[in-house]
């Protein structure tokens, strides 16, 4: 059995992109939009220039200075947020458009056109900071009520302003960017979703499949299907590794020599100020996760032994145990639908509408691309990108999406700055709905087998976020002080990528079957640093607020529905500690992990009384 010819749902939904700017990206609506978008940049700039919008070598940061600057102040914030309100749900057209078809060439010149918008915003924005700062982020917040509004970002950006070069040198480096990381990052994008994989199956039959297809081949029941396709995977990784690991030094090289400009030393610095999370409490949370991976492989020495193995390969890890079927898109729906409806009809009410107006592009098809997003669109609206192929895990996946369209419903009275969402918070509603989902399928469970496959979705979900996620951490470390003195040929990233894996899965992963082309596979490392733990971060608060809710229901939602439309406006410990949540405290991290250990005692005990018929 294969994915590809499972009944799972066929046609599969796609997604509508009309109502936003018409049916394509080359058309009158689309083209006015983007005229439009250019006058009100081009408005806009103006009006920095007429405020002077700029740091000052003179400034003082005096109440005095700030009152004279308020009514300027309240223009400039105002226009920028409604600059970005167009900028964004243009871009959000034509990046789902790129997104669903790599060959949409209409919708590549769109992008790319308006990735030099971006850097022109990029470039006012970096002006913004650093005027704010010059003139006193405290000082505006005490005048203005909408620099008050805004509290959180203006003080986050003035703290950025302090890390920023000089304005003609940040201008130049968001001009190089589209040339560089930028292009890189397409080009990794256009090379992946390019790559066909040639699967030889047991009975000598070949197949051959888009990477991202056969990557999903994974999680399939048939022990000779997934290691065929791990052996596949492989050798496409291999067959491309020169164009992708060039695009991988050049994007981390350009992170570290702008970061050196910018005065940080460490990579890791910045995303910690951009995500809001103070480095107490990653190393709190890391603590944790590292006290945890022992319980992880129990968990895979269980699931090996279901398997006949004395071990896991990495083709093992994603493979379902328990009673497993090919779930059908519609009642896969379904099922996350009553998931939701037991939280709340709102969360339900999200799911109905992203049915009802077409937000959702379901299935996987060639020069689509891999993974899975949200993307806002306005008005608290969203579309979802997934690659549904019938398992338990894309059922996840339909939650987590789905929790973060809930998510963009919460932040639709606010403005795009306020919008602006840490990450390690953007993953609260995401996993939070996982984790309800998962509830409501143990509850339903009617037997050790659907019981077992259950847990196995979730603890390998969690698996992934919690052990994976630790060796991606280790292997973007160690690369990045390689990168520091020399680019890092193909080899030596999959000996990285070997190394990290063998840290984190330890023993119980067999270490003639890792996966040291990781680092080609995951489209993180390719637009974004130190990507991943986030979604660790996301778990296990996302965890702990759930077992808030099982608390006292009544009193938690109206209070997770004001955390979550808070996101843009507080950092995570100070809205953690509104739910009574110290996130330097290691109990609240050991807690959430041990909803896990007992998912995994759980697991053991269902194992014991389930016997695995023979793959
Ligand atoms: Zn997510």
């Amino acid at each position: 059995m294969t994915a590809t010819s499972t009944p799972i749902g066929d046609p599969m939904p796609r997604w509508d992109l009309t109502g936003l700017f018409g049916p394509t990206p080359d058309g009158h609506e689309a083209l006015d939009a983007e005229q439009s978008l250019r006058l009100a940049v081009f408005h806009l700039q103006e009006l920095y220039d007429r405020h002077d919008v700029h740091a000052r070598t003179n400034g003082t940061g005096t109440g005095a200075a700030a009152a004279d600057q308020v009514a300027a102040f309240d223009e400039v914030l105002t226009t920028t947020n409604q600059v970005l309100e167009q900028f964004l749900r243009l871009n959000a057209y034509a990046y789902a458009h790129v997104t669903a078809n790599a060959g949409n060439d209409p919708a590549q010149q769109l992008l790319s056109r308006l990735q030099a918008v971006d850097a022109e915003l990029s470039t006012l924005r970096t002006r913004f900071e650093a005027w704010v700062d010059a003139v006193g982020a405290g000082d505006l917040v005490r005048l203005s009520d909408v620099a008050r509004d805004h509290a959180w970002a203006l003080h986050k950006g003035a703290r950025r302003a302090v890390h920023l070069m000089s304005e003609p040198e940040e201008g130049l480096a968001a001009a190089l960017g589209i040339t560089g990381a930028t292009a890189w990052t397409r080009l990794y994008d256009d090379v992946t979703a390019g790559i066909t994989a040639t699967v030889e199956h047991a009975d000598g039959r070949e197949e051959a499949l888009p990477i991202f297809a056969v990557r999903g081949l994974a999680t399939s029941p048939d022990h000779d299907v997934r290691e065929a396709a791990y052996r596949a995977e492989l050798v496409a990784w291999d067959d491309h590794a020169t164009p992708i690991a060039a695009a991988l030094n050049a994007i981390k090289g350009e992170t570290l020599t702008v970061d050196r400009r910018r005065g940080w030393d460490d990579p890791l610095d910045p995303v910690l100020e951009a995500n809001a999370i103070d480095r107490r409490t990653l190393d709190t949370m890391n603590a944790a996760v590292d006290d945890v991976l022992d319980d992880f492989r129990r968990y895979l020495f269980v699931k090996a032994e279901m398997l006949g193995k004395g071990q896991c390969t990495w083709f093992d890890l994603a493979a379902p145990v328990g009673e497993v079927r090919a779930l059908h898109w519609a009642e896969a729906v379904e099922l996350v639908g009553d998931a939701f409806a037991g939280y709340s009809p709102d969360l339900a009410g999200v799911l109905g509408r992203a049915l009802d107006e077409w937000w959702i592009d379901a299935g996987p098809r060639r020069g689509k691309v891999g993974g899975a997003f949200c993307l806002p669109v306005g008005g608290g609206a969203s579309r979802v990108l997934m690659n549904y192929d019938g398992s338990i895990d894309a059922m996840h996946t339909i939650a987590h999406e789905l929790g973060h369209a809930f998510h963009n419903q919460t932040l639709r009275h606010r403005t795009p700055v306020q919008r602006s969402t840490p990450r390690p918070l953007a993953e609260t509603a995401s996993t939070f709905c996982e984790t309800i989902l998962t509830d409501q399928l143990l509850a339903r469970a009617t037997s050790d087998a659907v019981r077992l496959a259950v847990l196995e979705a979730s603890l390998h979900e969690a698996c992934q976020l919690i052990v994976d996620i630790r060796s991606r951490f280790l292997f973007e470390t160690r690369l990045f002080e390689r990168r520091r003195t020399s680019t890092v040929g193909v080899a030596e990233l999959c000996a990285l990528m070997d190394m990290a894996q063998a840290e984190a899965y330890g023993e119980a992963l067999d270490p003639s079957a890792r996966h040291p082309y990781m680092w080609a596979a995951k489209p993180h490392y390719y637009s974004s640093t130190f990507y991943n733990w986030p979604y660790t971060f996301g778990l296990l608060f996302g965890l702990g607020l759930y077992a808030r809710w099982r608390e006292d229901p009544e009193r938690f939602r109206p209070r997770y529905e004001a955390l979550l439309a808070s996101t843009g406006l507080a950092p995570a410990l100070d809205l953690a500690a509104g739910f009574g949540i110290d996130l330097h405290d290691p109990g609240f991290w050991r807690a959430s992990l041990d909803v896990i250990r007992v998912r995994i005692d759980d697991y053991a005990t269902a194992a014991a009384a389930f016997t695995t018929p023979s793959p």
